[in-house]
């Protein structure tokens, strides 16, 4: 399968992060191309169809591979040896609800899957920290990121160092909303000036989801030159990439993953 690399401010040694892309699709079906996300409403043995596939492509076995069950949450999960080493169904519980992972653990790689929602990959090469996270406008406004940083910081890394990179999203045209999701950016006290515009011909607020995202970040401490904006817009390039937005959510999703080789 054809994977999208994710690329850093600066390389880090050893890091891999990439995007799916859906490769081969059939226009009329939403689920149609590569989708390892199986609480969507695919085939399941499409899904671990696919699964075994990229597990294969990326050299590494397919428990090695963790994803959560993501439910728009600001949780955080540490994947350490302990996980690893707990059966299926404490590996299970331990992702429910779950939108972000963090791990130090070479060989093991840690996703989340979206469809025009923005996938985040984070590293600390120093540290050797990595971390990916989910968020849409929900974790945006809960600030999803701002957890992160604190876990990745909690297992040794420093904002300083840390690099992020965000995958294909939903760009500003595209993400008209209702009053009410500018309304909970306002009471969760952002500066809605720097990522919401109106469309003069509907009146209808737009929403900057990276944007939003970045200066996350930059609160946190991570240096503006160490983001790398996202590439695509999932909802324009929907042959490419899933989109809720374009295809419903009853459909697909790109899984966007990170590890140390
Ligand atoms: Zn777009």
């Amino acid at each position: 399968m054809e994977l999208l690399t994710l690329y850093f401010s600066s390389p880090v040694e050893g890091v891999v992060a990439f995007s799916t892309t859906r490769g081969e699709v059939d226009g009329r079906n939403p689920y149609s191309g590569v989708n390892l996300c199986d609480y969507v409403g695919d085939d399941a043995l499409r899904v671990l169809d696919a699964r075994i596939s990229l597990a294969m492509q990326l050299g590494v076995n397919l428990d090695s591979m963790v994803m959560p069950r993501q439910t728009h949450s600001c949780r955080v999960a540490v994947i350490d040896s302990q996980f690893i080493d707990s059966d299926i169904q404490q590996q299970e519980e331990a992702l429910e609800g779950v939108d972000a992972l963090v791990t130090k653990l070479p060989g093991t790689v840690i996703g989340v899957n979206t469809a025009d929602c923005v996938p985040i990959v984070l590293a600390d090469a120093q540290a050797q920290v990595i971390a990916v996270a989910h968020a849409g406008w929900r974790g945006t406004a809960g600030r999803i990121l701002k957890q992160v940083v604190a876990e990745m910081c909690r297992q040794g890394a420093h904002p300083d160092r840390i690099q992020a990179a965000m995958g294909p999203c939903i760009c500003q045209d595209c993400f008209e909303v209702g009053d009410e999701v500018v309304e909970a950016f306002k009471q969760a006290d952002f500066d809605l000036d720097a990522f919401v515009k109106r469309d003069p011909a509907t009146g209808k607020a737009h929403i900057d989801l990276a944007a939003a995202n970045r200066s996350i970040l930059i609160d946190c401490g991570i240096p503006a030159d160490s983001i790398t904006p996202p590439q695509h817009c999932s909802r324009c390039e929907h042959e490419q990439f899933f989109s809720a937005r374009r295809l419903g959510t009853d459909s697909g999703r790109t899984f966007t993953g990170i590890f140390w080789k």
